[in-house]
């Protein structure tokens, strides 16, 4: 599936990262921590010893310090995913502004960690969040390749077509949450065999 708004949004917005300009690939992860997603997730990436992303929503760092730390513990980037999770676009700037900050500050509290990325919710984003997330000296971030791996439908074979797109700089949108707590124990390693195979390394963002 072509993903047209991206692209749209690669020229309307430059300064917003889709993909990473070396040869590893990004593997990401938002929404959590989550209670079991997120170890599920940090076991698999030790067992590959590889680093990555994860976009940390403010209202689950408060929910799961201690999950929040073990990321950090681990060597992974943590970037800012938002507070609550909801839509950025079209909201007053107060609103904006605190879903970023708040969270920062709470994965500073927590990990010690002052994220510099900040993925808004959905992938969706204006010219006010985006000025607001680069007042803050972050930079937003969105993806090159969207796994669906929240679709109840996403099967082996989805999995098998989304590793021939995946190339050198690819930043792979995952999720740590309620949706894909049941299956990224299969998804991901299936995932990141098929990327080794193809002679593919990996990287967290920094
Ligand atoms: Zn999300």
């Amino acid at each position: 599936m072509i993903d047209l708004s991206s692209k749209l949004y690669r020229v309307l917005f430059p300064s917003v990262t889709f993909s990473g300009a070396g040869n590893a690939v990004h593997l990401t992860f938002d929404d959590g921590p989550h209670p079991t997603a997120t170890s599920i997730v940090l076991n698999i990436l030790k067992q590959f010893n590889l680093k990555s992303t994860f976009f940390l929503l403010g209202r689950q760092v408060e929910q799961f310090p201690e999950l929040a730390r073990l990321i950090a513990a681990d060597g992974h980037t943590i970037g800012n995913h938002s507070f609550s999770h909801g839509n950025l676009v079209f909201r007053r700037e107060g609103f904006v502004r605190r879903e970023v900050t708040t969270t920062n500050e709470l994965i500073f509290q927590t990990c010690g960690v002052k994220p510099k990325l900040f993925r808004p919710p959905f992938g969706f984003f204006d010219l006010r969040t985006l000025n607001i997330v680069e007042s803050l000296e972050m930079r937003l971030v969105h993806w090159s390749n969207d796994s669906r791996d929240f679709e109840s439908r996403t099967t082996e074979e989805n999995i098998v077509n989304l590793i021939r797109r995946i190339d050198k700089g690819s930043i792979v949108l995952l999720h740590d949450n309620d949706s894909t707590a049941g299956k990224i124990g299969t998804i991901l390693p299936t995932m990141i065999r098929g990327l080794q195979n193809r002679g593919l390394n990996f990287s967290s963002l920094d």
